[in-house]
């Protein structure tokens, strides 16, 4: 599926790439062909004006040896005539001892001249003497009227002609010159030159070196095949008159097997092609009008080609090189540039992380600057709504007591009204006993009433005694003293433990005292009239806490009334016996001390108040309180 997923997206890439790639192709193949179309031809060019000029050279060199040795050779049978031995002859030609005089004479100077044969003709075409008389093939007495050469020469002209010899089998080169003997023509002396030497240094790698002669025959060459081939179409003329010469006596000519020929650059081309493999040669030319002859040098253009095909493929290689290094220094910019594009966008994305995260944690910062200022803010409000609560709270229990107030005074007050009313009219009737008994019941009401304002002005009056640490040995102490008649009235005594350790707690001597008194006077109350009375007041340290326990086994409070008993005025006893102010007080006052003041019932009965407040070390000041 994944593959699937990406499969687009690398299509979309190849094509993107293909295209400059394919370009990039398409004009390397360009180039590539134009290198080898036009290399090729300028290779080709350059290298076959080189071959020319070497094969010129050797041309010139070719031509330039034929030359010496047919210079070094040509006045020599005029030379020769103008001998007296060889005049003797021919002036007496069947004389047998002027013979062997020519011959011994010829033999002589042919060993000398290193010639090949020198021979002596009669007219009519008869040797009369030769330097090979005693050789295995002698030329005596042979008739060679036939040959250019005598012809030339019995007409009084200098003669020379190349030929293979019909005695001899040998290819020569025949000078001829006619020997007069007072302004008569009465012979012919030949000098045949061996050219077997000459050919032989011609032998060239890549080079053949060939003489023709002007029917285009070649008869020089050191290709033994293409020895007496033709380079010229053999036509009836031109056999015709290599026949009446028997220029090559009875070899059998032919015509060389050229397939093609064509002029290229201004080379002149030749195909020939034998035993079915065809060679190309540049061909280059030099008549020699002095013989008669052409001089030829065909160079195998082979090499020619493969030097002018190494060029091209050099080139072709060196561009695939410059290709594949421009390919390679691109790819390597390229992967440079990704890596650098990499970099960037690492650092890129770092830097916005980095930007990112500290927006983020100015945000938050400035989240929580907002909370804390809303927090501050919220809790002034509550700080406001607490105080505001209270003070709601203070005129709700003035409320709550002004009327509880007005209702608990007015009973008393109109009791004292009747009773005051009823003891004037017993004075008047004398009664008088009754009249104080009312007068005295006046007394016990106004007492009560004293009581309650007593209470109240505790209740209303803001404490001037001031928080510290208290001993709270003494004060159960002293509170014991205050409520010890009470405690005798119900018959029952209160269990104190306080522990190993003295304890000292933050708050107000007097007041505490005040809180104690009314528990234990509730928890009097409580327990009267129960078979067995039992008042427990332990305080213990924990932490930095202390609290103190009140425990009765009284009734208990019931579920109903738990809720209120701390309200003022709440009371479940009976009127003269409770204000319902005790439990509120001392709430109020433990609160003021910082702590707290809380009721449950115990599982065996009877309730239980806890007083927790917090625990302080001793100080002078607690002699003050
Ligand atoms: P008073 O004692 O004048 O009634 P308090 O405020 O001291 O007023 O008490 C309120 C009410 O709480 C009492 O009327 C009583 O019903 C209940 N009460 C207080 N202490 C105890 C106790 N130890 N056992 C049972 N009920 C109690």
């Amino acid at each position: 599926m994944g593959g699937r997923r990406h499969a687009p997206r690398t299509d979309v890439t190849q094509r993107f790439l293909a295209r400059p790639v394919a370009w990039a192709a398409l004009l390397l193949v360009l180039a590539a062909a134009v290198i080898a179309y036009f290399g090729s031809t300028f290779a080709t060019k350059t290298y076959f004006d080189q071959a020319a000029s070497r094969g010129q050279t050797t041309l010139r060199l070719a031509v330039a040896v034929l030359r010496g040795q047919m210079s070094r050779y040509q006045s020599l049978p005029a030379l020769i005539a103008d001998h007296y031995d060889i005049q003797a002859l021919l002036a007496d030609p069947d004389n047998p001892a002027r013979r062997t005089k020519a011959d011994a004479y010829l033999k002589e100077i042919n060993v000398l001249l290193a010639s090949s044969d020198i021979y002596v003709i009669k007219p009519g075409g008869e040797t009369i003497a030769a330097s090979n008389y005693d050789g295995p093939v002698s030329f005596v007495g042979e008739n060679f009227s036939y040959r250019p050469y005598y012809q030339d020469a019995i007409q009084g002209r200098q003669g020379r002609f190349f030929a293979l010899g019909t005695t001899s089998l040998k290819r020569g080169y025949y000078f001829s010159s006619p020997v007069t003997i007072r302004d008569e023509i009465k012979g012919v002396v030949v000098f045949k030159v061996d050219i077997d030497a000459i050919e032989a240094s011609w032998k060239g790698d890549d080079y053949e070196i060939l003489v023709s002669d002007p029917e285009g025959i070649i008869f020089m060459t050191d290709q033994l095949d293409w020895l007496y081939s033709s380079l010229k179409p053999l036509t009836a003329d031109r056999l015709a008159r290599t026949e009446a010469s028997r220029r090559y006596a009875n070899a059998t000519l032919r015509e060389l097997p050229i397939t093609q020929t064509s002029i290229s650059g201004g080379h002149q081309l030749m195909t020939i092609t034998m035993g079915g493999q065809a060679r190309e040669y540049l061909v280059l030319a030099e008549p020699m009008p002095e013989a008669g002859w052409t001089v030829s040098v065909l160079l195998d253009t082979a090499p020619v080609h493969a030097q002018a095909m190494t060029s091209v493929t050099a080139a072709l290689l060196l561009l695939g090189l410059a290709v594949l290094a421009a390919a390679i220094l691109l790819q390597r910019r390229a992967r440079l540039r990704e890596r650098l594009e990499l970099q960037r966008s690492a650092q890129a994305e770092l830097e916005e992380r980095v930007a990112l995260r500290t927006a983020d944690l100015a945000l938050v910062n400035q989240q929580l600057g907002t909370e804390v200022a809303e927090r501050r803010a919220t809790e002034q409000q509550l700080r406001q709504t607490q105080s505001d609560l209270i003070q709601a709270g203070k005129l709700a229990a003035l409320g709550q007591m002004s009327a509880a107030l007005s209702h608990e005074l007015n009973q008393p007050l109109t009791a004292v009204k009747t009773y005051a009313d009823n003891a004037a009219i017993l004075i008047e009737r004398n009664r008088t006993e009754e009249a104080r008994d009312n007068v005295s019941r006046i007394s016990s009401l106004a007492d009560r009433m004293a009581s309650i304002s007593r209470h109240l002005r505790n209740f209303a009056r803001k404490p001037n005694e001031q928080l510290g640490p208290v001993a709270l040995a003494d004060v159960v102490k002293d509170t014991l003293e205050i409520v010890a008649w009470r405690l005798k009235a119900a018959q029952t005594e209160v269990a104190v433990d306080l522990g190993s350790r003295p304890l000292i707690v933050q708050a107000g001597q007097i007041r505490l005292q005040q809180v104690l008194v009314n528990l234990i006077s509730n928890a009097a109350d409580a327990v009267e009239g129960q078979a067995v009375r039992l008042i427990t007041l332990t305080a213990r340290r924990q932490d930095d806490k202390v609290t103190i326990a009140v425990a009765d086994n009284g009734p208990g409070i019931p579920d109903a009334i738990a809720p209120r008993i701390f309200d003022p005025f709440f009371t479940t006893k009976g009127v003269g016996k409770g204000l319902g102010l005790g439990l509120s007080i001392s709430y109020n006052i433990i609160k003021d001390f910082g702590g707290n003041l809380a009721v449950m019932n115990q599982l065996e009965g009877g309730a239980l108040f806890t007083i927790t407040l917090d625990a302080a070390s001793p100080s002078r000041r607690e002699a003050a309180e």
